[in-house]
């Protein structure tokens, strides 16, 4: 068992973190403040390789492994969340479910833009009325001649409103199974498709750089060609797509949580109470060590569930258990930071409120902690 990165890795993670305190640091805030979505930091992101990470160099990606990508979220989450957000979601909600199960037409077709950052593209699962229970999808696709005809809505959508998204998949209902359960399955509906409308983007706490809309479907009409795979393997498919998805945001939630060690660190150094630099006491000290400790126990529980799953071993478990942790210990992280930094900690200007403020949906989005904790009492055979 080892847990140390090679060289490759190593060299990806402090590109990533160069960027990210060069690039991302400098203007973030604005657009934080601002609720404007970074398209240069993006364009610069997409130049870097780091859309393209997880996938072969045959459909224009960097050829490496989902691990790479998570190392690339954690340390782009250690400065700023809506960037990492938008490229987590970007890669392993949008462009992924085409690389694993769309037609070569369907990759030829949108792979190489999403993979060169070009583009981007939303996975559209949650509705107004369904988050949790997926299998309560009302959102229907009737096959009409050679096109589906979808009606619904779609709640939270991520990078499915800006002014580089291309396409949306969409988990719908297309009929009833043997058992009377609901036919699931997934369908690629491009922006602009008559019918398909997009709202304007949702006032958030957090995550306030990255994009999130509620989409409409009304009558709107898409080739029978858009299927995504095979009829009816919806829900295995965004099963799949989310087990995945929950290292990813392990992952984000680690780099946060050490971000905030980093800014304490830095704080405590410098803010002097009492005649001495706050970080000589030991109450700051400790709030410190077990904030490190928290990232450092996160980051060997995603570092786990990635290996298991590049293994080609059963994953499923340890992704949760990492999703679950790395999102609980980076709200933990994300308080006491706050704490350390006294009333400067309430102020916006200060990394920290960001990191408390983006900290708490990461205990909501991809599977809530509850769902986390019923995936594994699952697995336990529970
Ligand atoms: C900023 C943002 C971005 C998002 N991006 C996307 C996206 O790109 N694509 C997408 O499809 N979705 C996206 N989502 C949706 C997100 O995944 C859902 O919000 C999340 O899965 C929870 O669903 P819900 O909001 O409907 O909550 P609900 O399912 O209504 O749950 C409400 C509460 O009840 C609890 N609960 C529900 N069932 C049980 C149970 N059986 N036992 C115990 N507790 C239970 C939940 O844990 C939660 O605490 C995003 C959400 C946000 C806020």
């Amino acid at each position: 068992m080892d847990f140390r990165l090679t060289d490759e890795q190593t060299a990806l993670r402090e590109s990533v973190r160069d960027f990210a305190r060069e690039v991302v640091a400098p203007v973030i805030a604005e657009h934080y403040e601002k609720h404007t979505f970074p398209y240069e930091v993006i364009r610069q992101m997409g130049k870097m390789g780091l859309f393209g990470l997880p996938f072969a160099e045959e459909h224009g990606g960097m050829g490496g492994d989902y691990f790479a990508l998570c190392l690339a979220l954690e340390e782009l989450a250690r400065v700023d969340s809506s960037v990492a957000i938008t490229l987590e979601a970007a890669v392993s909600l949008g462009a992924m479910p085409i690389y694993r199960f769309g037609s070569d037409e369907q990759k030829a077709t949108w792979l190489p833009k999403l993979l060169s950052g070009e583009a981007l593209a939303g996975f559209g699962l949650t509705e107004p009325g369904t988050g949790s229970d997926a299998a309560g999808t009302q959102t229907r696709a009737v096959l009409e001649g050679d096109q589906w005809v979808i009606n619904g809505s779609k709640a939270f959508i991520t990078n499915s409103g800006t002014d580089i998204t291309t396409l949306v998949t969409v988990t719908a209902v297309t009929g009833t199974n043997p058992d009377g359960s609901k036919e699931l399955s997934t369908i690629i509906v491009p922006t602009g498709t008559p019918g398909f409308t997009v709202a304007p983007g949702y006032s958030k706490v957090g995550w306030t750089a990255s994009d999130t809309h509620e989409l409409t479907f009304d009558n709107c009409r898409v080739p029978a060609a858009n299927l995504l795979g095979e009829r009816g393997r919806g829900f295995a498919q965004f099963l799949r797509i989310l087990d995945e998805g929950r290292i990813a945001i392990a992952a984000l939630a680690v780099g946060l949580a050490q971000g905030c060690v980093d800014e304490s660190i830095k704080y405590a150094k410098e803010r002097e109470a009492f005649g001495r630099p706050i970080g000589a006491n030991q109450a700051i000290q400790f709030k410190i060590a077990d904030m490190e400790l928290k990232a450092h126990t996160a980051r060997l529980a995603y570092y786990d569930a990635a290996a298991r799953m590049l293994a080609g071993e059963p994953f499923k478990r340890q992704a949760a258990i990492a999703k679950l942790h790395a999102s609980t210990i980076a709200v933990d992280n994300a308080r006491e930071a706050t704490q350390i930094h006294g009333g400067y900690g309430f102020m916006n200007e200060y990394p920290v409120a960001r990191f408390w403020r983006d900290s708490k949906i990461l205990e909501i989005g991809e599977g809530t902690s509850e769902v986390q904790r019923m995936i594994i009492a699952r697995d336990l055979g529970l």
